[in-house]
C-alpha cells in the first residue's frame, strides 16, 4: 500500500469517532449537543463530502457555558502559579502523546498538508509549555516608591473570557489564544470556526483528560452570527481574545460595546515582502515563495504583497514562477503535498474570484491561476503569481488568503516605503537587502507590527505578535499576553505619618 493510502486509511481511523457521535460542545466538564438540538455539517475540502455533523450552539449554549466559566474562576484564579504551570505542562504532554491523531485530523479537515501539520501539535505543545512556565510570575508587578509612600502593583485575572478563533490553522492558534489565558487564571469559553471544529474538540479533551478542572475550559461550536455573537455580548464575559478577518473585529467591537468588553484582535495582513537588488536573491526567493505558498496561502502572515526592485523584476520573479510551478498540489494526506485543497467552496470561489479580478485588472498571470483536477476533486487551486500588478489594483491590496501572489516594481527606495505602507493592513512586512544601514532606516519607516529582514517568518515565541493599522489590537506574547488577560491593581503605602490636610479648620 503507498503511503497516501496508509495515511488516509489512518486518518479515517482518527475521524470515525467524529463520523458516529459528531462533534459536542463541552461545558462544565461535559461533553454535550446543543442544547436546542441543531447540527451543522463540516465537509472535507478533498472531497466536499461531510466528515461529520457539529453541534450548533447558540445563544443558550453561550449562556450555559459562560456559567460554567463563571463558577470555576473563584477556584482557577485561587490556584498557586506553580501548581498551574505544572497542569499546563500536563496538558503540553498530552498534546505531545497525539500528535499524530491531531495532524491527520486537522489536515482532513482544514486541507493543509500533513507536511505542514505534522508540527501543529508540536507548536502546540511548545505554546503550553512557554505560558506555563511564565504562570508562577504572571501576579508579580512593580514597587514605586515616593517620598512617604510605597506603591506596589499586582496583577489578577480578569475573569471568564471568550476566545474566538479562525479556520485556518486552528490547532496551533488555539493553543496559541487560550494558553496565556489559563497561565494568567482565567476560565475560557472557545468558539472555533465553523469550517474546521474538529481539533477544537481534541484540544478540550486532551486538557481535561490531563487534569484541568471542569468548568476551567468550555467549547461552544457555532456559527459566528448566533454563538460567536452571543459570545461577544454576554455579560459575565470579561474579554474577548480574537482572531479572524478585520470586518469581523469591527462587529465584534460594536456587539461588546454594550458590556464594555476588552478586545485583543488578530486580523487579517496584505504583507509585503521587499527584495532590493542587493539581496541574496536564492535565498529571498525560497523564502517569498515559502511564505504565500506554505499553508496553502491561507496565513494572516503571508508575503501576499512582492515589491522587487525594478532592476530585478524581470530576473527574480521569474525566479519565483519557476519555484511556485514546481509546487506539488494535492492530496493533504500525501507527504509530497505542499499545497492542498483549499478549505471550503465559498473559499476557493473567493480565491479563483480574485485571480479573475486580476486579470481584469490587467495583471499579468506568470504562474498558476486556475482550478485543480486533483484527488477526490476538491478545493485545489494551483500556486499563482501575478506581475505586472500595480499598487492600486483590488490583488494588491485585499486580503486573498489563498496562493496567489501579487508582484509589483518599484523604482528607489523611497517608492519601495510608498508602496509598502499604501495599503489598509500592518501585520508584517519581509525586508531583502544586504545593506544594514537601509534595512534599519526602512524596517524602522515599515507600518507593521512585526518584521523580519532576510528572514521568512521565524517565530521566537517571547517576541510580541500582533499587527498595527486595520490588522489588529493589542500583542500576544509574555507579557503582551498577560496585560490583556489580566488585571493591574494598584496599593499605596503611607510609610510616614505625613500631614493630612484638615477641611474643618
Ligand atoms: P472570520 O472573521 O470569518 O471568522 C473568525 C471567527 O469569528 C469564526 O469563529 C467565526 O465564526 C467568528 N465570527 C464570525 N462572525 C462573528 C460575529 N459577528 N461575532 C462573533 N464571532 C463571529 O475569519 P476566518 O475566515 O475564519 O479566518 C480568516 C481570517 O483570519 C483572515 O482575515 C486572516 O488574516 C485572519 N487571521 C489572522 C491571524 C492573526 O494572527 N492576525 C491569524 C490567522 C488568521
Amino acid at each position: 500500500m503507498c503511503e497516501l493510502s496508509a495515511n488516509i486509511a489512518k486518518a479515517e481511523v482518527y475521524l470515525a469517532r467524529f463520523r458516529s457521535e459528531g462533534v459536542l460542545n463541552h461545558i462544565g466538564g461535559k461533553a454535550v449537543p446543543a442544547l436546542e438540538g441543531g447540527w451543522f455539517e463540516t465537509i472535507s475540502p478533498v472531497d466536499l463530502r461531510p466528515l461529520a455533523q457539529v453541534a450548533r450552539g447558540k445563544a443558550a449554549d453561550i449562556a450555559a457555558a459562560a456559567a460554567a466559566a463563571k463558577a470555576a474562576f473563584p477556584a482557577w484564579r485561587a490556584m498557586e502559579g506553580e501548581a498551574r504551570k505544572a497542569l499546563l505542562h500536563k496538558i503540553a504532554d498530552a498534546i505531545e502523546a497525539r500528535a499524530e491523531e491531531i495532524a491527520f485530523v486537522e489536515a482532513m479537515d482544514t486541507g493543509q498538508s500533513i507536511r505542514f501539520m505534522a508540527k501543529a501539535a508540536l507548536r502546540g505543545a511548545e505554546n503550553f509549555r512557554y505560558f506555563a512556565d511564565l504562570a508562577p510570575g504572571a501576579r508579580d508587578g512593580q514597587s514605586l516608591r515616593a517620598k512617604g509612600q510605597v506603591n506596589v502593583t499586582s496583577r489578577s485575572p480578569i475573569g471568564p473570557v471568550g476566545i474566538i478563533t479562525p479556520w485556518n490553522t486552528p490547532f496551533m492558534l488555539s493553543s496559541w489564544k487560550i494558553a496565556p489565558a489559563l497561565a494568567a487564571g482565567c476560565t475560557i469559553v472557545h468558539k472555533p470556526a465553523e469550517f474546521s471544529p474538529l481539533t477544537a474538540r481534541l484540544l478540550v479533551e486532551i486538557a481535561e483528560g490531563a487534569g484541568l478542572p471542569p468548568g476551567v475550559w468550555n467549547l461552544v461550536n457555532g456559527l459566528g452570527e448566533d454563538a460567536g455573537r452571543a459570545l461577544t455580548e454576554h455579560p459575565d464575559i470579561k474579554a474577548i481574545g480574537f482572531v479572524g478577518e478585520s470586518r469581523t473585529g469591527s462587529m465584534i467591537m460594536k456587539q461588546g460595546a454594550d458590556t464594555l468588553k476588552r478586545v485583543h484582535f488578530e486580523l487579517g495582513g496584505k504583507n509585503p515582502v521587499i527584495v532590493f537588488a542587493d539581496a541574496d536573491l536564492e535565498r529571498a526567493a525560497d523564502a517569498a515563495s515559502f511564505m504565500i505558498y506554505s499553508l496553502n496561502g491561507e496565513r494572516c502572515t503571508s508575503s501576499s504583497r512582492l515589491l522587487v526592485e525594478a532592476s530585478i523584476y524581470g530576473k527574480f520573479t521569474a525566479m519565483v514562477a519557476d519555484r511556485a510551478k514546481r509546487i506539488v498540489v494535492g492530496h493533504p494526506l500525501d507527504p509530497k503535498t505542499v499545497v492542498g485543497p483549499l478549505i471550503h467552496p465559498v473559499h476557493e470561489a473567493k480565491v479563483l474570484d480574485y485571480i479573475a479580478i486580476g486579470q481584469a485588472e490587467g495583471a499579468t498571470l506568470a504562474a498558476g491561476g486556475s482550478k485543480v483536477a486533483g484527488p477526490g476533486g476538491g478545493c485545489y487551486v494551483s500556486p499563482t503569481l501575478f506581475t505586472q500588478a500595480t499598487n492600486q489594483m483590488r490583488i494588491a491590496q485585499e486580503e486573498i488568503f489563498g496562493p496567489v501572489l501579487t508582484a509589483i516594481p518599484f523604482a528607489d527606495e523611497a517608492e519601495a516605503l510608498a508602496l509598502a505602507n499604501d495599503v489598509q493592513y500592518g501585520l508584517a512586512g519581509y525586508l531583502w537587502t544586504s545593506d544594514v544601514t537601509r534595512a534599519f532606516r526602512f524596517s524602522d519607516a515599515l507600518e507593521a507590527g512585526m518584521i523580519w529582514v532576510n528572514s521568512e517568518n521565524v517565530r521566537h515565541l517571547p517576541t510580541p505578535f500582533g499587527g498595527v493599522k486595520n490588522s489588529g489590537i493589542g500583542r500576544d506574547g509574555a507579557e503582551w499576553s498577560f496585560e490583556f488577560y489580566m488585571e493591574t491593581k494598584n496599593v499605596s503605602f503611607a510609610t510616614t505619618l505625613h500631614k493630612i490636610q484638615k477641611l474643618d479648620s
